[in-house]
């Protein structure tokens, strides 16, 4: 799948040299063969849509870097926009299991893998977290569900057990005995692991809002089936329009499916994907991780170490592009732009700047200055409201000029300066160490 959308990509840029930047044809263009990907792979239409409207915001006007395709620029910069809306690179797993008995409630339809993942969950928090774990079974209809979760609670560890059931007990009931024994027998967790039905019907609703009104849990994860696609989308809307869910389990992302359903029930639902269940075993729970889903989305080919790779050569040129300013003795605020975008992506302070020799003052300096991410932000927000003139040439910015960018980043005038010091600094720093012929092996390290 993933080479003949790369193929068609190819073929639609093929007119494109390299130069100059993406028109809105050309993304357009691009963009109906991502859309086919997208709906090929299950994403809900109108997420489709909107999606397509963000990336061409972000794609048209990008200037076309020379040693990749276009086609695969396109490709990681609409890579980037799913990570995005998957929710970052980084996976949020965090859950609000502070003070004890903290109560998780698990809700979803009957088959989605509710009853596993409450075991699978029980499993990770007894083992990576070293919570004492209690599981109970609210499904009364299905004896053989509440059986099921005591088999599991049995293959985890010493430190997961399940209530006794008591035959005949209403739901309502069982919670409150859980909530109780969770207490007293000093539990970290207590999971809920409510009925499910195969369709969602309005009583089931009302006894799981129930629970959750008794239990008043500090998360309740929906599990869906990742495998149901345009279900799970709905399951997830219904789900979330009755109670308070914290957060999505997709299951079975091991199956044959491309994961369309994640990026719809994230867009639709706006809740964070918290994990992600990747076989039938006790250990077949993951992070929910927002790249490798990416991947599957836009096909099933090697995509991922394609990105990996033209995002390497776009970083290579645009370091190439960075160095032969520097030889001109250029650094303008457009490039200090540039160097807080860098740092950004590699986590901190880094970037070229890092590994330029003779750069380590100008970091040091940096660092003293305390440029966390937050920093960094707020300082790229000043230059972007800056005019292309005023980066290119700061000596232009009088009074009034600073004053006007000041208001249109929300920032102080003092701030503005602050910027525009550190980038004279920069610049200073750069034209010594043209002059002190570094320039020759910052441009090995360079590249
Ligand atoms: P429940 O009715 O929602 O409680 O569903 P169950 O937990 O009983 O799961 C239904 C079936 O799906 C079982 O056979 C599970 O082993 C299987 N299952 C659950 N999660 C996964 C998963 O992530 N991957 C795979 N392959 N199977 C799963």
């Amino acid at each position: 799948m993933f080479d003949t959308l790369s193929e068609r990509l190819g073929g639609i840029f093929d007119g494109l040299t390299g130069r100059g930047a993406l028109s809105e044809k050309d993304v357009n263009a691009a963009l109906r063969e991502i859309r086919v990907a997208l709906l090929e792979a299950d994403v809900a239409l109108p997420v489709v849509k909107d999606f397509i409207d963000g990336v061409r915001n972000r794609a048209v006007g990008e200037e076309v870097i020379r040693s990749v395709k276009p086609g695969q620029q396109v490709i990681k910069i609409v890579y980037d926009a799913l990570v995005d809306m998957l929710g970052g690179e980084e996976a949020d797993t965090s859950l609000r299991i502070d003070s004890p008995p903290a109560i998780i409630m698990m809700a979803g339809l009957q088959g989605s893998g509710k009853t596993t993942t409450t075991g699978k969950l029980a499993k990770r928090l007894s083992e990576k977290d070293r919570k004492r774990v209690l599981l109970a079974s609210l499904d009364t209809r299905r004896p053989a569900a509440m059986e099921q979760l005591a088999i599991l609670a049995d293959q985890c560890n010493e430190n997961v057990s399940a209530l006794p059931i008591i035959e005949g007990q209403l739901p309502a009931d069982i919670a409150r005995r859980a909530l109780n024994a969770a207490k007293i027998s000093g539990y970290d967790v207590l999971i809920l692991d409510t009925a499910g039905r195969t369709t969602i019907d309005e009583q089931m609703m009302n006894e799981v809002a129930e629970i959750a009104d008794i239990a008043t849990p500090s998360e309740t994860l929906l599990v869906a089936d990742a495998l149901t696609g345009q279900d799970a989308v709905e399951t997830a809307s219904r789900f979330h329009a009755r109670l308070p869910l914290t957060g999505l389990v997709l299951t079975r992302m091991d199956g044959d499916g491309r994961g369309g359903a994640a990026l719809s029930m994230r867009a639709v639902t706006g809740l964070p994907i918290k994990f992600m269940g990747v076989g039938e075993k006790l250990d077949g729970l993951d992070a929910f991780d927002a790249k490798r889903v990416a991947g599957r989305i836009l096909g099933q080919g090697d995509i991922v170490s394609l990105v990996e790779k033209a995002a390497e050569q776009m970083d290579a040129e645009k370091a190439e592009r960075m160095a032969e300013k520097l030889r001109k003795g250029e650094f303008d605020l457009e490039d200090m732009a540039e160097q807080f975008r860098q740092m950004q992506r590699m986590g901190g302070l880094g970037g070229l700047m890092g590994m330029l020799p003779g750069a380590r003052k100008a970091k040091a300096a940096m660092e003293s200055a305390n440029l966390d991410d937050n920093v960094l932000k707020r300082q790229e927000a000043i230059i972007l409201s800056m005019t292309r003139a005023e980066r290119r040439k700061p000596a232009i910015l009088n009074a009034s000029r600073r004053k006007r960018i000041a208001a249109g980043a929300g920032v102080t005038v003092q701030e503005v300066n602050k910027v525009l010091k550190m980038h004279q600094q920069m610049a200073g720093m750069m034209k010594k160490m043209r002059t002190k012929g570094g320039m020759k092996n910052m441009m090995n390290m360079a590249q």
